[in-house]
């Protein structure tokens, strides 16, 4: 059963931050609900004070940027983003990664910005959007400030926010047009389940076919999504072969931390946190 609490619903963010900063601790905020009910249903987290979001325009909409990048404000849901014509053209396979989120029902319930403040570190988006250079814009009463997201997440269901600040949105830097990318979901139970494993992956070779940029993040492989820097410095530079790739991706085994549970043991997953980046590596080496 749901302790009591009082909902709140601002229309403004300034409102939503002056909740936050009125209730503190007592306060937590609420986007799509599919996680934080299920806390509360559990008593893991019983808060006095519910701000909804939902009211609030400024966290709404997917906007292009100027320079090429991509803007997806935290109310955002998976559903938006997966059939977003703004996120198909910045790069298909982002949009692929939001579609593959549990089923339809939850991807239009559950937003961007709850997933990321969520820190499940089996989710599927962090990867990807680690992989592409994403920053958090986060909010609080005494402003703006942005988190690169390879450093937004800290612990299992533990992230870089503050007490009183909101995440505002995630903003995507313009990517090359000869970017290569990729996304991996290991699912060896069901289609709709978490992944055993994820991984992303971007590269981009130069004219001499050397590898000039790289970056390969792995999710289900510790209590946070793991950005592979080993194995991205083992290819930086490299000309790339199926033997090299083999090579890169063994190291992932030391760099990744996973947990026993009931989609396998940690050295099962470790094992498949090598193979399914190494298969990610082929996939954009063959392209
Ligand atoms: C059955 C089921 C299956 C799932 N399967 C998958 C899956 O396959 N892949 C996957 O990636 N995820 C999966 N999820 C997780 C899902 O992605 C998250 O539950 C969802 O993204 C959370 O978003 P929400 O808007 O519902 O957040 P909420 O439940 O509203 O909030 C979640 C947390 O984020 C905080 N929060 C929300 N918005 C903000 C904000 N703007 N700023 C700061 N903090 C905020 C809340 O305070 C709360 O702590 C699954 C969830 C369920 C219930």
């Amino acid at each position: 059963m749901i302790a009591p609490f009082d909902y709140h619903a601002p229309a403004s963010l300034g409102e939503a931050l002056e909740l936050l900063d009125r209730y503190g601790e007592d306060a937590h905020l609420m986007a799509g609900g599919t996680a934080l009910v299920l806390l509360m249903q559990q008593g893991l987290v019983q808060p006095g004070h519910v701000v909804g979001l939902r009211n609030v325009d400024q966290l709404q909409g997917i906007r292009s940027l100027d320079d090429g990048g991509l803007e997806l404000r935290a109310l955002v849901t998976h559903r938006q983003a997966e059939r977003s014509a703004q996120v198909q053209s910045y790069a298909p396979v982002l949009a692929e990664t939001f579609s593959r989120v549990a089923t339809v029902r939850i991807r239009n319930q559950a937003t961007i910005g709850g997933n990321l403040a969520h820190a499940d570190p089996a989710q599927d988006p962090p990867p990807m959007l680690i992989a592409l250079d994403a920053q958090a814009v986060v909010a609080s009463r005494q402003g703006r400030r942005r988190i690169p997201l390879d450093e937004f997440f800290l612990d299992y269901f533990e992230t870089a926010l503050q007490p009183g600040e909101v995440l505002v949105a995630v903003e995507l830097p313009p990517q090359a047009a000869d970017a290569r990318l990729t996304y991996k979901k290991f699912l060896p139970r069901t289609q709709d389940d978490y992944a055993t494993v994820s991984v992303a992956a971007r590269l981009r070779l130069g004219d001499d076919q050397r590898c000039e940029e790289i970056r390969v993040a792995l999710g289900a492989a510790a209590t946070v999504p793991v950005r592979a820097r080993n194995v991205e410095k083992a290819l930086h530079g490299q000309l790339l072969s199926p033997d090299t790739i083999r090579e890169a991706a063994a190291l992932v085994r030391d760099e990744v931390d996973p947990l026993d549970d009931l989609r396998g043991s940690a050295g099962y997953k470790r094992e498949m946190a090598r193979v399914w980046t190494e298969r990610a590596l082929l996939e954009l080496l063959a392209r």
